[in-house]
């Protein structure tokens, strides 16, 4: 038996628990892989509280991120004792995911743990910080730049908004840190924003055009936090957006987009492209810092992770949760 979080549905009843499951339980899959390190991610919660339909069949192991070495394989690309990360494919929503000391998985959606990055930081950055910066690359394909003017981020305190901040500040950008929590001013500035913002100041609605602020931005928030971002970006400006934690809804104008020609991108991590994401861990080994990835993150043990889900969910958990499944 190995040690996992099982979600489950019956009669109506939604549960989430740790417990023993049987190895001979385990999905297909052409490689198993012993989980060092997993993650709590914004999914994760919703699929944990069952707060949103994220998990699509039941029983369900969670964790849509996790990093370990592989125990067996019958993938070519993959060997016994090889350092493997897994960001997404559906994983912890529709095949079982990383909450648990094994995971079975096809081959094709394991990455090489990405030097110089140990099992644990890997999931420190997790499947957060990974989109943190596919967001900066979509930022950069635009032809945004340091020198295009400064940049914001919503959900700063968040794990995508953390490493956002710590990524950007170190390429050079002068990076506003949206959040609606005052007294993480200090440690948003630690990671290198410059100017802190009120998400209140964002969250109500807007108009179609607002003061033109910014060069790019990352929104992890949708709703009027969005549609404000995209009224307050400078000409020919670009908008990233990754995440719903305000809401599914844009309720905005067209106005940005046909009078000051801004861009809006969006950005998906789970299905992204091999080459996308082994260029956004390479990224992420020269662009973040690993002394400010040690302050954004904390560990935490599986049997803490149900507790932790809702407090996720209320906006209370303060940047990246690595979760310490190895037994
Ligand atoms: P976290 O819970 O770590 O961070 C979300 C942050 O959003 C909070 O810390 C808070 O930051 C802010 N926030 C909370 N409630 C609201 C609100 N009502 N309005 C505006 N901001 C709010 O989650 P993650 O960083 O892991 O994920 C952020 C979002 O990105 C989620 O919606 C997630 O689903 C999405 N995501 C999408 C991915 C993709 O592939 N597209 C991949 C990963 C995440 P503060 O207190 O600083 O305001």
């Amino acid at each position: 038996m190995f040690q996992g979080i099982w979600i489950d549905k019956q009669d109506g009843r939604y549960t989430a628990d740790l417990r023993g499951i049987n190895p001979e339980q385990l999905p297909e899959g052409d490689v198993t892989v012993r989980v060092a390190y997993s993650t709590l991610n914004y999914k994760d919660a919703l699929a944990i509280t069952g707060a949103s339909p994220v998990v699509r069949q039941f029983p369900m192991v969670p964790g849509i991120d996790f990093a370990g070495v592989v125990e067996t394989s019958s993938h070519p690309a993959c060997k016994p004792g090889d350092s493997v990360v897994l960001n997404g494919w559906g994983v912890g929503e529709k095949h079982w995911g990383g909450l648990a000391e094994r995971a079975r998985v096809n081959g094709d959606w394991l990455v090489p743990l990405q030097a110089p990055f140990s099992l644990k930081q890997a999931m420190g950055i997790g499947t957060a910080g990974y989109t943190a910066m596919l967001c900066v690359m979509a930022l950069e394909r635009r032809g945004v730049t340091p020198a295009s003017g400064p940049v914001v981020v919503t959900g700063a305190a968040g794990g995508v908004g953390s490493v956002a901040v710590a990524v950007l500040a170190k390429l050079g950008y002068e990076v506003s840190a949206v959040t609606g929590r005052a007294e993480q001013a200090d440690y948003l500035k630690g990671l290198g924003a410059q100017h802190i913002v009120e998400r209140a100041s964002l969250s109500a609605p807007g108009k179609p055009l607002a003061r033109e602020q910014w060069a790019g931005a990352i929104d992890v928030a949708g709703g009027h936090v969005l549609a404000n971002v995209c009224a307050a970006m400078r000409y020919r400006g670009t908008v990233a957006a990754c995440g719903l934690a305000s809401g599914m809804d844009f309720p905005a104008t067209v106005a940005p987009f046909i009078l000051r020609g801004v861009t809006l991108v969006g950005v998906d991590s789970v299905m992204a492209p091999r080459a996308e994401r082994l260029e956004a861990w390479r990224r992420l080994a020269s662009d973040l810092d690993l002394s400010k990835l040690d302050v954004v993150t904390q560990e935490v043990a599986l049997a803490d992770v149900p507790a932790l889900a809702p407090e996720m969910l209320a906006g209370k958990v303060r940047g990246r949760v690595i979760v310490a499944v190895r037994a």
